[in-house]
């Protein structure tokens, strides 16, 4: 782990445009010609290495997105799709047939906790959730037809840290699939490096940064991405969440500046972070002693991108967070926005948000109060000034004296 920078990896790979650009030339086409009748059945067959069929299959955009992702995780290869969750789902309904059975962590992504919880029994494939935190109960909840452990590397919105390591234990000892969303902690954390079988992303946050287009990525073993793409049986190839080459194209252009960024917004996060803690405001943010994981969180983070740009804080009621996030808003503090990764911070509440799909019980349940800011930090370049603003704005609505 600690002589794995994935910054260097991506920095490592080298492509050229097909007339020398320094950026590679975007293939603008949905279908590709043979010289050869032969060579296109071989290709159907999946024995042609190298030649393109269709653009849902794959794309040379596409592939040099995927193969600097894969270098970033440490991956054999990766795939591509038109968004995190078009990313999620195939994974998910790759590895798992009606009557089988997933363990997930309790706090994960709203859309991915609907699709398990809603979407998924419809197929007969139903889903344990647990508190990720405690490895007996995740061992407890493995049935003899679990086939998924899924979880995500610090969860949203509650920051908890899975501990990898130990989960890809469990995942091997009963022969399951550990599936890592590894949304939040790009560069900072490389599961498969930890033992992760399968590590997605939702390229919509950091890794493009620019909120301007979603996309997500499976990163995994040659055959796994193999079993998605197939023509015959694979959930990426036949439900279609294929990502455009104009896109994948943006994306890897952004790509080049995710370790500045993630730099910053680490920065800018745990200087927050440690003020308003101070201030006596509920923190929460895995850089911080009192962050019940942060022993573990530092074990397994490259310390050179920090602990994330994502924190959370509680101002005791919903109606103080709508206020302050108006106020902030108003001061140009940032968006009151869902999502993450953009160069301006970002903030929701994520009880009425991006966990609405969580019943009110189960959110009070995992300490997902009404008070809770969730903050995607900005790349502020005087984060100080920020904070100064920031208090500012929560003297006039006393929730500081
Ligand atoms: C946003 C997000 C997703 C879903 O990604 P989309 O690109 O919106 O489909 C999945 N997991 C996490 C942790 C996310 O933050």
């Amino acid at each position: 782990m600690k002589n794995f920078n994935p910054a260097d990896k991506i920095q490592d790979l080298q492509y050229f445009g097909e007339f020398g650009g320094v950026n590679p030339s975007i293939s603008d086409s949905s279908t590709y010609t043979f010289l050869s009748a032969k060579t296109m059945f071989d290709t159907f067959e999946g024995n042609a290495e190298g030649c393109y069929l269709y653009s849902r299959h794959s794309s040379p955009s596409n592939l040099y997105l995927g193969e600097a992702l894969a270098a970033m995780e440490g991956t054999e290869t990766a795939n591509v799709a038109a968004s995190g969750m078009g990313a999620i789902t195939p994974t998910l309904l790759q590895l798992c047939k009606a009557g089988e059975h997933i363990v997930s962590s309790r706090t994960i992504y709203g859309g991915t906790y609907a699709f398990l919880k809603n979407f998924m029994p419809r197929l007969d494939i139903k889903t344990t959730f647990v508190d990720i935190t405690k490895l007996d109960v995740v061992e407890a909840a493995i049935l003899p037809t679990t086939k998924v452990l899924y979880c995500e590397t610090v969860s949203n919105p509650l920051l908890e840290v899975a501990d990898i390591e130990s989960l890809a234990k469990i995942a091997k000892k009963h022969n399951l699939t550990l599936v890592v969303d590894n949304t939040f902690s790009p560069l900072s954390v490389a599961p498969a490096k930890m033992g992760a079988d399968v590590v997605i992303h939702s390229l919509t946050k950091y890794i493009n940064g620019s909120s301007d287009t979603v996309g997500g990525v499976v990163c995994g073993t040659q055959d796994f991405i193999n079993s998605l793409k197939s023509v015959n049986d694979g959930a990426s190839m036949l439900l279609g969440p294929t990502m455009d080459s104009l896109r994948s194209a943006s994306i890897l252009k952004n790509l080049r500046t995710l370790h500045i960024r993630m730099k910053q917004h680490s920065h800018n996060a745990m200087y927050l972070a440690q003020k308003f803690e101070n201030d006596g405001i509920k923190t929460v943010y895995p850089g911080l002693e009192s962050h019940p994981s942060h022993q573990l969180y530092k074990g397994m983070i490259n310390p050179e991108y920090g602990f994330g740009g994502m924190m959370t804080i509680d101002v005791g009621s919903l109606d103080k967070a709508n206020a302050l996030m108006e106020l902030m808003q108003n001061r140009n503090l940032g968006y009151l926005a869902v999502s993450l990764g953009f160069y301006k911070t970002l903030f929701s509440a994520p009880g009425t948000s991006t966990s609405s799909e969580i019943p009110l019980e189960e959110q009070a349940e995992m300490g997902l109060t009404d008070g809770l800011i969730r903050f995607s930090i900005g790349l502020d370049n005087d984060i100080e000034r920020t904070y100064q603003m920031m208090k500012d704005c929560m003297k006039e609505l006393s929730i500081l004296n």
